[in-house]
């Protein structure tokens, strides 16, 4: 075993424009609100900085104010007031820190990003001040606590100016000029691109306007500030962090990210493991274990029902998820004739592009005895889906991390799975050797086309009917440990390591 070093106790700040329970919009709301409890678990103290928006959940309890910042912006000095939240970690009195930063004129709208008629148009000045308030945060809490702050992480576009910040305005100040950032990418896809005429609103030095600062073919990108600038970059998974280095994956920034190549790392995501069991997940007709799998067999049948399928004993395929490009599911929708042919079930839920959601639609009016389809968000059906299907698919053509495959291998659900980003990460394929040894925990396949899809669906199948095979695959994936202690765990080792760069 190679010797890891003691890590004692850290003083971690997190910043993120979204956080669980607070407000969502998307997966990195769940990180931002996973992380830091697990991080307080494992024993670190840790603040989390968010935005207050109109939306702001604050579930009853009032937010304590704490103390003003004075953010400096392109038109003068504002002063925003934070707001303390407390929330409990373990019993033994331990807590994560939330400071929420309140500025109604940026944040006291309807949308997050965006309202009726689109993205904001003031959007880059929004998260300029909201980057600067979490440097004047960071002082605040600096004078306060007395204490250093090990490190910053913050998360997508964005906070990503505050990496920039504290490595140039910021540099020779006090109390945070010393402070070292992790930035972390969740989807390379979104970068904060706005016109280049917008600049000034960084409040940063124009020299900093050329192609080897922010400047992205004439217009302003924050990702890439963030990327240059941040100590140390992630991503939500080792291949995916490999991905964004080329030309396929980077959405542009892959030379500034191959730039960066000895900094990225890929930590996978973790799943909550509390919501997502199916040993006590009240959303099902009956819970079942890994060892006892027999009420995965009654959720198959409740699924069908619920679905309106007739209760037959034939392989039934979960699909779950936005149904957009990125997903790839216009590939399963290539194959549906292949498919009912060879008599498959298939549970279709999810919403996105009209075109894909109007071809499962049809699908499902000529094969009514084989494909049930939601197209809605829901909840409890995603659930039932995860715990009555045989099979799911994934069929990305990128996936940072992907959360319904972790989600399958808990429930004895086996994924299939395009061999890209986490998904690639998080699937051992099926082959003779894996089978073998007993390690394959589901199927992939590499290329980008229906064919390979239907190829690799087709043998699912065949193993399927060997149910010895199958129960092995099940038993293999429902061992994963996907829990958050384990992705913290990884954290702590990046921080630990900035730190001893200091
Ligand atoms: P992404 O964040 O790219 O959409 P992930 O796989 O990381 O993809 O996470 C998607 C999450 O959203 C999962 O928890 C999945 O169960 C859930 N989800 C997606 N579509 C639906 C839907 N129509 N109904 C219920 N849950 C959904």
């Amino acid at each position: 075993m190679a010797r890891s070093h003691h890590i004692d106790s850290l003083n971690i700040v997190m910043a993120a424009s979204e956080a669980v329970p607070y407000v969502k919009t998307g997966g990195l709301a769940d990180v931002a609100g996973a992380l830091p409890v697990e991080l307080a678990k494992l024993g670190h103290t840790v603040t989390l900085i968010v935005p207050r928006y109109r939306s702001f959940q604050t579930g009853g309890r009032s937010l304590r104010e704490i103390g003003t910042i004075r953010v400096r912006t392109a038109k003068g000095l504002v002063d925003a007031t934070l707001g303390e939240d407390l929330i409990p970690v373990g019993g033994g009195g331990r807590s994560v820190r939330v400071v929420a930063v309140r500025y109604d004129p940026y944040f006291d709208r309807a949308g997050l990003y965006q309202g009726p008629d689109g993205d904001f148009s003031d959007n880059l000045a929004r998260f300029a001040f909201f980057s600067r308030a979490i440097v004047e945060v960071l002082a605040y809490l600096r004078s306060s606590l007395g204490e250093p702050i090990s490190v910053l992480h913050l998360h997508d576009w964005q906070t990503a100016l505050a990496a920039v910040y504290l490595k140039t305005t910021e540099r020779d100040r006090a109390l945070v000029g010393d402070v070292r950032t992790l930035l972390t990418l969740h989807n390379v896809g979104y970068q904060g691109i706005f016109p280049g005429s917008q600049f000034s609103e960084t409040g940063l030095p124009t020299d900093l306007f050329t192609p080897a600062g922010l400047e992205f073919y004439g217009s302003v990108n924050l990702l890439k500030g963030g990327i240059l600038f941040a100590d140390k970059v992630s991503t939500v998974s080792p291949t995916y962090a490999k991905e964004i280095m080329s030309s396929d994956g980077g959405f542009g920034l892959e030379g500034v990210l191959a730039g960066r190549r000895d900094d990225v790392v890929g930590i996978i995501n973790g799943i909550d493991v509390g919501s997502w069991d199916p040993e006590t997940d009240s959303h099902l007709a009956a819970n079942y274990s890994r060892t006892d799998l027999s009420g995965k067999a009654v959720c198959k049948k409740a699924l069908q029902r619920e679905l309106g399928l007739p209760n037959r004993d034939v392989p039934l395929i979960g699909v779950i998820g936005r149904l957009t490009s990125q997903k790839g599911f216009d590939l399963l929708a290539e194959i549906i004739p292949e498919l009912m042919a060879v008599g498959v079930q298939v549970a279709i839920l999810g919403t996105g592009d009209r075109i894909l959601e109007d071809r499962f639609q049809s699908a499902k009016e000529r094969y009514p005895q084989q494909i049930g389809v939601s197209l809605k968000f829901d909840e409890g059906r995603a659930h039932r889906i995860e715990a009555g299907a045989d099979m799911l698919v994934m069929p990305s053509r990128y996936e940072p991390c992907g959360l319904t495959q972790l989600y399958s291998l808990r429930y004895g659900t086996i994924p299939i799975v395009r061999k890209t980003g986490g998904l690639a990460d998080t699937v051992i394929p099926y082959r003779p050797s894996t089978a073998l040894a007993g390690d394959a925990t589901g199927f992939q396949f590499e290329g980008v086309s229906a064919d390979s899809l239907l190829a690799t669906i087709l043998l699912a199948l065949k193993v399927y009917a060997d149910r010895k095979a199958w129960a092995s695959i099940q038993q293999a994936g429902m061992g994963v440990d996907c829990s958050w202690e384990c992705s913290a765990k990884r954290y702590v080792e990046e921080y630990g390591k900035l730190r001893g760069e200091r």
